[in-house]
């Protein structure tokens, strides 16, 4: 089919129009696809990108990837918990990457470790997904300027030198660090850019190494590492440079550097397949928002790679604003779309945070900071305090309206064994009922209900989906009792918790959304 056939069969008036197929534009596609919201993917360069950049993927991520049906496709391209064996300048060698112990046999947890996988396999998964679902990526077309009013957002993109004007309800911003649907919007950027710090980034094929570990030398000069990418034949070489003058991203230069650092000649380079000089952008928006047009991923925050946080916060701002824009595109209040920035902008404000003490440590240790633990894993990023996060219980409960949902295993239903994620997967919202707690009157949303029992003969009859808890894993996952309710959003937050069971704060929440 040619471009413009495909151009043609698309809607000149989508819901939403999303400008940029990197990680954060398909995952907001593949959502809105999924959930049969009219939209316009569009992307600026003439086909798919192969250079590895951001390899990390956190579990909190993999979970998303896990709704959306690609996370078994992405787990395949990748690595677990890979080793990382670190040398000291004094020889000294450590090896981390271990799953943490504190996180061992969870069952509220269904992946424990970051998955090590280069960015074009984790966008490729994404668009193949999106194949299924019927979207498309349209390649090679730019957005060059945009108006708009209390209706509509009109959009001027280009494809070659043709232009089309596209009239959409919303636009949204996954372009990227130097977005031009921020610039354009006025949204100021702010922050720093730290010349002094860089790095040289590579894709290369590498003899004399193994493939089993990530290895990373400290040096005075600054550190190197080679991270093998899994699914491909070649490693990330990282080298962070600490003069301001701009090193050759040559073949002879990294192979020096190499050795310096590492001591190692027997490692031998070949001539890389990508490479790229980064430089420490560490900033954030002074909004998310401006009207219909919307911010998410690198747009709307960029910092260090140091702690694996960037594509995956992007991912993870897809997937709130996902799942809102297609309420109100069904007919939610317009509102609902006020607590993307309100629950997202902070989330972004601490990971630069982390991501800022990581790259001090690295620049302090004259090292790398592969370190992956409790907050970098991304499990307790939460809305608590949200105007979406509405419970009855009191500030001691460890569980709250706002945080996480968990996951539970060992849950018995008419089709087998079953964990928790296996039933809210895809669902929109989910209302847990444990025991006798009342039904819930069905709402224009399409709550799913999920009625929990701990033995099968107190099991309800009527539509609800029923679960034996004989483990009880779920009960004491969500700290539930008997007539406990759990209204879990379709971003796999909790929205309402009711330990009194009143099913009129359900419906009640349902009606505000
Ligand atoms: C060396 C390095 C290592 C990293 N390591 C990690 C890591 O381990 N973990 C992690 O989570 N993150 C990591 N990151 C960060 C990660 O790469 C980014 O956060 C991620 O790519 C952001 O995704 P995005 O979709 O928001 O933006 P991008 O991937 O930048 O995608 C934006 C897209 O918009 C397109 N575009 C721009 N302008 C237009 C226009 N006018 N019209 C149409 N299309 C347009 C661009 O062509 C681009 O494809 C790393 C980054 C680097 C450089």
């Amino acid at each position: 089919m040619t471009k413009t056939a495909t151009t043609q069969a698309l809607p000149s008036t989508p819901e939403v129009l999303i400008v940029g197929a990197g990680p954060t534009g398909l995952t907001l596609a593949t959502q809105l696809a999924r959930t049969g919201v009219s939209f316009r993917l569009i992307e600026a360069t003439p086909g798919p990108q192969y250079g590895s950049r951001g390899k990390g993927i956190q579990p909190r991520t993999l979970e998303i990837f896990d709704d959306l049906g690609v996370g078994e496709r992405i787990i395949a391209n990748g690595r677990m918990a890979m080793p990382i064996i670190s040398t000291a300048p004094d020889g000294q060698v450590t090896v981390g990457g271990a799953v943490p112990d504190a996180l061992k046999n969870r069952p509220d947890i269904p992946y424990t470790t970051s998955l090590i996988t280069p960015e074009w396999r984790v966008e490729e998964a994404l668009r193949l997904r999106l194949a299924e679902l019927g979207g498309t990526v349209e390649f090679g077309t730019a957005l060059a300027d945009f108006q708009q009013s209390i209706q509509r957002v009109t959009a001027t993109v280009s494809h070659g030198d043709t232009t089309e004007t596209i009239s959409a309800r919303w636009l949204v911003g996954a372009d990227g660090g130097h977005s031009i649907v921020r610039k354009r919007s006025g949204i100021a950027f702010e922050g720093e850019t730290r010349e002094e710090v860089r790095m040289l980034v590579a894709d290369v094929a590498v003899d004399g190494l193994d493939r089993d570990a990530w290895y990373m030398w400290r040096h005075a000069e600054g550190a190197v590492s080679l991270a093998p990418l899994p699914s491909t034949d070649v490693f990330q070489l990282q080298a962070s440079i600490a003069t301001r003058q701009n090193p050759e991203l040559s073949l002879p230069n990294m192979q020096a550097i190499l050795e310096q650092r590492s001591g190692r000649s027997d490692i031998r380079l070949h001539e890389p397949e990508w490479s790229t000089l980064w430089r420490a952008n560490i900033r954030l928006v002074e909004r998310y928002r401006d009207g219909r047009v919307f911010l998410a991923g690198d747009a709307a925050h960029i910092h260090s790679p140091a702690g694996g946080q960037g594509m995956n916060t992007g991912i993870q701002d897809a997937y709130n604003l996902g799942w809102k824009l297609a309420a109100v595109a069904d007919g939610a209040s317009e509102q609902l779309l006020d607590s993307y920035e309100a629950e997202r902008r902070p989330v972004a404000a601490s990971v630069l945070e982390l991501s800022n003490a990581r790259l001090k440590q690295a620049i302090d240790d004259k090292g790398m900071s592969p370190r992956r633990d409790a907050s970098t894993i991304q499990l307790g990023v939460g809305y608590r305090g949200s105007v979406l996060a509405r419970d009855d219980r009191d500030e001691t409960a460890s569980l709250r309206a706002g945080d996480r949902a968990p996951d539970a295993t060992g849950l018995a239903t008419a089709d087998g064994e079953r964990r928790l994620f296996d039933l809210t997967r895809g669902a929109g919202f989910t209302l847990l009922a444990f025991g006798t707690a009342p039904a819930v009157a069905s709402s224009a949303l399409g709550v799913r209900t999920v009625r929990v029992v701990a033995q099968s003969e107190g099991a309800a009859a009527g539509g609800a989906v029923d679960v034996v808890d004989s483990s009880g894993q779920l009960a004491a996952a969500y700290g539930a009792t008997d007539g406990t309710l759990v209204l879990i959003r379709p971003d796999g937050y909790i929205g309402l918790i009711s330990d009194a069971g009143d099913a009129s704060s359900v419906s009640d929440y349902l009606a505000a959304v």
